[in-house]
């Protein structure tokens, strides 16, 4: 088992560090290696480049990556091969990751951090499966530009090939089939025409998998329906763009996107696994950071990467333990709670694993 460890930036390393606990103390003596290698803007710091050489490789050896977060003062860099987002973009489409797992569970014990209601949110337990290869952060033209009177005007292009469609929406069907059997793909085919296609390829494909319930829903309707009734999806599938939008909404009713990982597949078992959240340079260098995302990712990793799914099965009932024994950390506190540090949440869950 080789795992390329990328912390990032900003909370990224914090966050990544206990999640490399974590995975030391349930795998104990068992044989893998761990490198770490720098990436984003401490990319640039290290070597000048987002994504140096040496990184790159690693990244391509690896049998799974645990990623952090990048980001930060160099977003807005107007030379976007500098920017430290594009690492992570470029590490995505050259390992060809093209399907990003993102499950949203509500822990019965987090009910009242959730930005819904208690009866609206019960029992949450969804997963968006988000393309990751495609859309409008890959296509082609793309750029600002200056026409003829000297006003300025961007283009991004939505592009979305047959094939990627195909790829992605079997992905799909083939996760609702191992959950509760539900897939609902989310478009704007009324107005798009690249989700015009996208919504043909699915219902074609869904022919094949007569034992999956498939719906569809626009964009706009979709967003309105994770608000109004979140516990109706099972499988949400949807392209690159509506799928980080509607992912994060839909983190922000499991109580803090503090608490959700993510994994990032090929058709390999080879995997990108990192927390939902960003570098969140606010809060970065604090140790208030919830390390439960990246610590839960890391479960993902042993479950998809390398077939461990009793390992996986001990680090998320660890979590769920230290939820009930009332360890919070600043995203998710609510009076009474035992307030913790990121460090101190990572002590926390190794001593649950050990129990
Ligand atoms: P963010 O996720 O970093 O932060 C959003 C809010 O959530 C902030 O208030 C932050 O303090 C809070 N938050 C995030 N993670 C948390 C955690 N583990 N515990 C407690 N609170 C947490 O998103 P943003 O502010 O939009 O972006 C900040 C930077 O992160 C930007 O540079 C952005 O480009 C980058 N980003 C990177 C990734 C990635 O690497 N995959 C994803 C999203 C954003």
């Amino acid at each position: 088992m080789k795992i390329a460890v990328l912390p990032g930036d900003g909370i990224g390393p914090e966050v990544t560090a206990q999640a490399v606990r974590v995975v030391r103390a349930v795998l104990g003596n068992r044989a893998f290696e761990m490198e770490e290698a720098p990436i984003g803007a401490a990319g640039v710091e290290a070597a000048g480049v987002p994504l140096p050489g040496p990184t790159r490789e690693l990244a391509h050896k690896a049998d799974a990556i645990l990623f952090g977060s990048v980001g930060g003062p160099l977003d807005e860099l107007a030379d976007r091969s500098k920017r430290p987002g594009t690492a992570l973009l470029t590490l995505r489409r050259e390992l060809q990751l093209f399907a990003n797992f993102r499950p949203a569970v509500l822990y019965p014990e987090l009910i009242g951090a959730s930005s819904l209601r208690p009866e609206i949110v019960k029992g949450l337990d969804l997963l968006v499966l988000r393309e990751l290869n495609g859309d409008l952060y890959f296509g082609e033209p793309r750029g600002i530009h200056t026409d003829e009177k000297g006003e300025r005007y961007g283009i991004n292009t939505m592009r979305y090939s047959e094939s990627e469609i195909a790829r992605i929406a079997h992905v799909g069907f083939q996760t609702a089939r191992k959950r509760r059997g539900k897939l609902c793909s989310v478009d704007k085919a009324n107005v798009l025409e690249t989700m015009h296609l996208w919504r043909d390829v699915v219902t074609g494909i869904g022919r094949e998998y007569p034992d999956v319930e498939l719906s569809h829903l626009f964009i706009d309707a979709a967003a309105m329906m994770l608000m109004r009734r979140p516990t109706s999806f099972d499988v949400i599938v949807t392209g690159n763009v509506f799928g980080d939008i509607l992912s994060d909404a839909a983190a922000m009713l499991t109580g803090s996107i503090g608490m959700l990982p993510s994994a990032s597949l090929g058709s390999s078992s080879k995997g990108l696994y990192e927390p939902v959240h960003g570098s969140a340079p606010d809060i970065a260098g604090q140790d208030i950071a919830n390390p439960l995302a990246a610590i839960l990712s890391a479960a993902m990793m042993l479950r998809y990467s390398f077939d461990l799914p009793e390992e996986a099965g001990r680090i998320e009932q660890a979590v769920r333990r230290v939820l009930a024994e009332g360890y919070r950390t600043a995203d998710i506190d609510e009076p009474g709670a035992r307030r913790v540090g990121t460090e101190a949440m990572a002590d926390a869950v190794v001593a649950a694993i050990a129990h």
